[in-house]
């Protein structure tokens, strides 16, 4: 079983506070309806000793849309939330681990849309450091919801209901992730992180349309893969088509890039070669200083001591 870290401090009302004293009133629309809006941003120690954050301005900017659909008033600036960062940063940091931020702006006062005020919280969490392993992925029976009841462009906690009941579908079937179709039957996401699926060498991806988040890494990946001569074509991909695929991979802040070594039980033969290509451009472009810019990568404040 899998447990949750809990860090020596959390970002909460404009401070840090520590773990303990982290916590919502129980009358906020943030507990009694699950109401925020929230960003996972990565960070990775570099080869010149920097600690940095990977598109921080894109995470900003998604944020701000997705607070926007919910009429969630955010009254941050990049800076602010930089601020806030630099502080977890500073104080929770080791060189041995990278970390994992999570940016959620709760609901704590207000009333159906009525006198809405969020407050920004953040959580930092060690991650090891190393390329991710391969994952046996499964198709869920569980469904995207469509962009006319919980959709998928806004990034709360509320439209991760489904990916907790298809994760746990797929603990039973022997999977660590869950692919889920949309409405319509074809491919939309995973749980946390996007589809790849490569055929005869052309990366292909569904287009948020179909059911997916607005993926920053997908970006940055599209990319790295017109750097390595990669077609990288975004279209609606059949159900069908993931059993007949030659590559398939997950892609998302956390997820990194992970490869995938079957779907539905059925090896995957393909070989991963171009995925495998785009994983470690990309962990060479977040390690390296200077490597080619194509991600953009924003130094937090370090311990005085790490
Ligand atoms: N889909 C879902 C449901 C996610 O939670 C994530 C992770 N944020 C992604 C896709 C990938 O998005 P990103 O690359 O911006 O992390």
């Amino acid at each position: 079983m899998t447990k949750l870290q809990e860090p020596a401090y959390v970002y909460i009302g404009g401070r840090l506070r520590p773990w303990a004293e982290a916590t919502l009133h129980i009358g906020s629309e943030a507990v009694t309806r699950g109401l925020n809006v929230f960003e996972g941003l990565k960070g990775y120690w570099r080869d010149d000793g920097s600690f940095a954050i990977v598109e921080l301005q894109r995470h900003y900017d998604r944020l701000l849309r997705s607070a926007r659909l919910l009429h969630i008033p955010c009254p941050l600036s990049l800076a602010d939330m930089k601020e806030a960062i630099d502080q977890l940063a500073e104080s929770l940091l080791e060189r041995s681990r990278d970390m994992w931020f999570r940016l959620t702006l709760y609901v704590v006062e207000g009333h159906w849309g009525e006198g809405t005020v969020a407050d920004l919280v953040v959580t930092a969490y060690h991650q090891d450091k190393g390329v991710p392993s391969p994952v046996n992925l499964g198709v869920s029976t569980w469904r995207r919801s469509a962009d006319v009841s919980l959709p998928a462009r806004i990034k709360t906690s509320t439209n991760y209901q489904v990916a907790r009941l298809a994760r746990i579908e797929g603990r039973r079937q022997g999977c660590q992730d869950m692919i889920l179709l949309n409405n319509s039957g074809r491919v939309a996401e995973a749980t946390g992180s996007c589809v790849m699926m490569v055929r005869d060498g052309i990366l292909h991806t569904p287009p948020p349309s179909e059911g997916a988040l607005e993926s920053i890494t997908l970006e940055v990946i599209r990319s790295i893969a017109v750097s390595l001569g990669i077609p990288f074509v975004q279209r609606p991909i059949d159900r069908t088509e993931l059993l007949v695929a030659d590559e398939i991979g997950l892609c998302g802040t956390l997820a990194e890039i992970q490869i995938a070594n079957s779907i539905d039980g059925v090896p995957l033969s393909g070989g991963a070669r171009a995925l495998q290509r785009l994983q470690s451009r990309f962990f060479s472009a977040v390690r390296t200083v200077g490597a080619d810019g194509l991600i953009e990568m924003t130094p937090v404040r370090l311990p005085a001591v790490v």
